[in-house]
């Protein structure tokens, strides 16, 4: 047993998954560590370019990062961990099959890394979980971008009749819940998108396409703070979409969505970027929990739980950089930003439980956020400097080229947007997607814990 290979098992390839195996593969040799990943995809997804690709602006595989390419030494297990026995020192995995099912198995860790990250917040809300579409996963992004454009040629076939053109207004509603990044992205990517693809329709202009966005704060996009919020809200009514704050979905189906403002909107579109909850998998582990992200130290080690840790989405890390002169500090909000600067430091840490280096406490001040609106169109702050139209919109797209975490997927992206500028935008449907498969239990892997997202 004392000259076996300790084995690291980390639960997760997302940022804070793959950053803390870039790290340990680079510093411990294979003598030191063994280093398991398990994942249901072999891609790391860099998600904030998620609503580019529902616009077909970029092609979805450019933004899946290879993890058998980026991390050669990782032993990679393609499923998802459903449950933690900590006392017996094992993960139990299902596997990702070609038939959707297959045997469980356990595998057993000397140093674990639960990095799970998050699912989309659902609420309780009757007709959601069947009727709302996420923007979470590839799957979700390719669905909401064919789904579009069958609508599209769906409405521009109806009669011109009383019963067909109050179909028509049906098909061509979309409510999008949440102008947090998703929601707002989603919304302002996805009109200004289609403003470049109406001629293909022959009765059908992208001024017949009513968009709703919703949500219960006050403001739109309140990670950038009320200036860039209340820039951002005015550009989007400017535009003729109807931003409704203090509102929300009260129930679901599929034609129609009820809305706390006494609404009924005929659609069959309910876009869904209300915020993220952890994974259930932390919910199932039985231990502490912080607005249900798992507690971990400063060092992002899990108290009184020997050998494990956790980070980004899925733990509630103090934010010891935060300029509050709180006795506590708050948790890290769920970004990439920080879920790849904590994966590193979750790497220096594990290897200085092994032996190499000295473990440290996480701090990293936040850059600052950005969101691309479409066209020319953004909002950043950088370093705290609040940056609109064209400069956001360099700095946006220059900030995703630095984020993501492979040179060969920075090409892909980068010709991407060249070629959007040269060629006819993309606007044909692939249908390789069900709508069963981008429901979201089936998508974001849900169902595999018995533990509904709250
Ligand atoms: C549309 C969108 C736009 C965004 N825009 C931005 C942005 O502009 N800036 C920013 O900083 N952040 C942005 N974010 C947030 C950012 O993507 C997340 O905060 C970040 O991905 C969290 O990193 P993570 O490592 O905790 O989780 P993730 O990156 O989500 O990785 C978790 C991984 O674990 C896997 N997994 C889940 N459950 C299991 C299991 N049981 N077993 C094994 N594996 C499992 C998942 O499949 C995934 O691969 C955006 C998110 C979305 C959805």
């Amino acid at each position: 047993m004392a000259d076996r290979i300790p084995r690291v098992v980390v639960v997760g390839g997302g940022f804070a998954g793959f950053y803390a195996l870039r790290y340990l593969q680079k510093r411990l040799t294979p003598e030191q560590a063994e280093l398991v990943l398990v994942n249901p995809t072999d891609y790391l997804l860099y998600s904030p370019l998620l609503p580019e690709v529902a616009t077909g602006v970029i092609e979805a595989r450019h933004i899946a990062v290879s993890l058998r390419r980026a991390l050669p030494r990782v032993r990679l297990l393609l499923g998802h961990v459903n449950a933690v026995d900590i006392g017996g020192r094992s993960v139990s995995v299902t596997p990702v099959t070609a038939a959707g099912h297959a045997e469980t198995w356990r595998e057993s860790y000397d140093r674990l890394v639960l990095v799970p990250g998050s699912v989309t917040r659902q609420f309780d809300i009757p007709g959601v979980a069947e009727h709302a579409r996420g923007l979470k996963t590839l799957v979700e992004a390719v669905y909401i971008r064919d789904h579009l454009l069958h609508l599209l040629d769906a409405a521009d076939a109806e009669p011109d009749t009383d019963e067909g053109r109050a179909r028509r207004r049906e098909m061509l509603t979309v409510v999008a819940v949440g102008a947090g990044y998703t929601g707002t992205e989603f919304v302002a990517q996805t009109q200004r998108w289609l403003r470049t693809i109406e001629s293909r329709w022959s009765r059908t202009g992208a001024e017949d396409v009513r968009w709703i966005l919703v949500d219960l704060a006050e403001m739109v996009l309140p990670e950038l703070g009320p200036e860039l919020g209340r820039h951002a809200l005015d550009l989007l009514r400017a535009r003729g979409i109807d931003v409704r704050l203090g509102v929300t979905v009260t129930a679901a189906d599929d034609r129609s969505v009820a809305l706390t403002d006494g609404t009924v909107v005929a659609t069959r579109t309910l876009v869904w970027g209300a915020g993220v909850a952890p994974s259930p998998l932390v919910a199932g582990l039985g231990l502490p929990t912080r607005r249900g992200r798992l507690v971990v130290d400063a060092e992002m080690a899990v108290p009184g739980v020997p050998d494990v840790w956790a980070a980004g989405d899925a733990a509630a890390v103090p934010d010891l950089a935060a300029a509050l002169p709180a006795a506590t500090p708050p948790d890290t909000p769920p970004t990439a930003q920080h879920g790849q600067r904590q994966g590193t430091a979750l790497g220096r840490n594990i290897a200085a439980s092994l032996g190499v280096g000295t473990a440290r406490p996480y701090r990293h001040k936040d850059l600052g956020l950005v969101a691309d609106l479409g066209g020319w169109d953004a909002v950043a702050k950088p370093l705290g400097v609040a940056l609109t139209g064209p400069p956001a919109k360099v700095v946006t797209r220059a900030y995703h080229l630095y984020a993501l975490p492979s040179m060969a997927n920075r090409v892909r992206v980068a010709a991407d947007w060249l070629f959007q500028s040269v060629l006819p935008p993309e606007g044909t449907q692939l249908g390789v997607v069900r709508p069963e498969d981008a429901q979201l239990a089936a998508a974001q892997g849900t169902g595999l814990y018995g533990v509904p997202p709250s």
